[in-house]
């Protein structure tokens, strides 16, 4: 019986047959190929041939540590966002090596047994700037980072829930709110840490609300008494500085903007990133 089979290795294409003239791949099992191919089943024959003759794999440059350059801001930088280093695999739990694969120019962890690609996204942060007449609603942190400063009810979005279902989840699970969504607010992205935020505009159904457990208090503030002395984060500071222009020039926009944190520069530093690349409508 023959075979032919398309399989892809680091963004290169090759093709297997069998029956034909054999040649051993070099230095590569065929599970690992069929792994790091993305395909769950190569057709392979006795012998492991491959056919035509043999395809020298695209080498994956191993890199084992990466140290970013103190000011990197380049957006296509492979430096610019080193996630937390992946050294197990999650499907087999066998060990990685870390690769920049060929036609790629980001650092990945690949899995040495599987072959699996841990690829690592960024995260979505998803909340609320909820207004009371000229008022905005802030809680206190009862957890790190940021323990007993100020912030928007925000938090993780989670899966199986759109931008503004988890906007209202984390007012009502951090401040014990019940708000409905007005208006998208901000879209602020900080590339360093790999975090994006969602932020809404809202407003109270009522004027009941009280801490959640991840909150130490809340608080209405007119928009001209924002302690902004005592923001958990830059993001934070942000929304609020362009909330209160808003509010005060009488319009609401949408705002874009990227806040490049300075490298060891904590989350609530009030010098600790600039705001750049701001658009708004
Ligand atoms: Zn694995």
């Amino acid at each position: 019986m023959a075979g032919l089979v398309l399989a892809r290795v680091c963004g290169v294409p090759f093709v297997l047959m069998h029956p034909a003239p054999c040649f051993r791949m070099p230095n590569m099992s065929m599970s690992r190929l069929s792994a790091l191919s993305g395909f769950q089943t190569l057709f392979i024959g006795p012998g492991q041939c491959m056919f035509p003759p043999p395809v020298v794999l695209p080498p994956c440059t191993s890199v084992q540590s990466v140290s970013p350059p103190a000011e990197s801001t380049t957006s296509t930088s492979i430096y610019r966002v080193i996630g937390p280093k992946v050294s197990f695999c999650s499907k087999c739990g066998g060990p990685t090596e870390h690769c920049i694969p060929d036609g790629e120019e980001r650092l990945r962890a690949i899995c040495k047994s599987c072959g699996i690609v841990h690829y690592q996204n960024p995260k979505m942060v998803v909340g609320c700037v909820v207004a009371h007449e000229d008022k905005v609603l802030l809680c206190r942190r009862s957890i790190e980072p940021s323990y007993g400063l100020w912030t928007l009810p925000a938090g993780y979005l989670e899966l199986g829930e759109s931008a503004a279902e988890g906007a209202v989840r984390e007012t009502w699970e951090e401040a014990i709110a019940a708000v409905d969504i007005e208006a998208p607010f901000a879209l602020l992205d900080i590339p360093r840490i790999g975090l994006s935020y969602i932020l809404f505009r809202a407003k109270l159904r009522t004027l009941d609300f009280s801490p959640g457990i991840e909150s130490l208090d809340c608080a209405l503030f007119h928009i001209d008494d924002i302690p902004f002395d005592q923001v958990a984060f830059s993001s934070v500071t942000v929304a609020l500085q362009l909330y209160v222009e808003d509010y005060k020039a009488g319009r609401f926009k949408v705002h874009h903007g990227v806040l490049d944190k300075r490298m060891g520069s904590s989350p609530s530093d009030p010098s600790g990133y600039t705001f750049r690349d701001h658009i708004s409508n």
